[in-house]
């Protein structure tokens, strides 16, 4: 009764005793007439039911879907932190390897650099560009690199960055 969907006729006793054949769809009972105030309540309850069912589907398979990349996201962090993990080099020949400002580089000494430190970095085509010639500042970002070619060696420790005045 509630599932039928399509025209039906209503078949409630009419008064001359025949039955009613009005036709009408989608949950419900009767045609208007003869619906009854207890009846259309049913239906209301009903429909306001389906509605909410339906809502709360949606929201659940947009939480599921939220869950499912969120799983997915730490999944592929673990997988690269592992991957990080086995070809970080923190060492070549001796000398530090450090990551300064997203490229690796050797540094000699003296002592150790640690994150933050401020660092002259040797010319290269880039720089020579931007800043033109001569060394250039940078600041350590990482220790070791996942960097696998040959690496420039760092010219000098740097004094602290400047304060911006502005
Ligand atoms: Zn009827």
């Amino acid at each position: 009764m509630f599932e039928e969907v399509r025209q039906r006729p209503c078949g409630r006793p009419t008064k001359s005793g025949a039955p009613c054949r009005a036709q009408f769809s989608g949950p419900g009972f009767a045609c208007k007439l003869h619906t009854t105030d207890h009846e259309r309540a049913l239906v209301e309850a009903y429909q306001k039911g389906l509605e909410t069912g339906w809502a709360q589907e949606r929201d659940w398979s947009q939480r599921a879907a939220t869950a499912q990349i969120e799983r997915l996201e730490r999944q592929i962090r673990t997988l690269r932190d592992e991957l990080d993990a086995k070809s970080r080099r923190f060492q070549i020949d001796g000398d530090q390897v450090v990551t300064v400002d997203g490229y690796g580089y050797r540094w000699k000494g003296p002592g150790t650099l640690e994150v933050g430190d401020r660092v002259l970095l040797p010319e290269n085509y880039v720089s020579a560009l931007r800043h033109g010639p001569g060394p250039f500042p940078g600041t350590v970002t990482e220790l070791g690199t996942t960097y696998t070619g040959p690496l420039s060696t760092i010219v000098s420790r740097a004094p602290a960055a400047p304060r911006q005045s502005s």
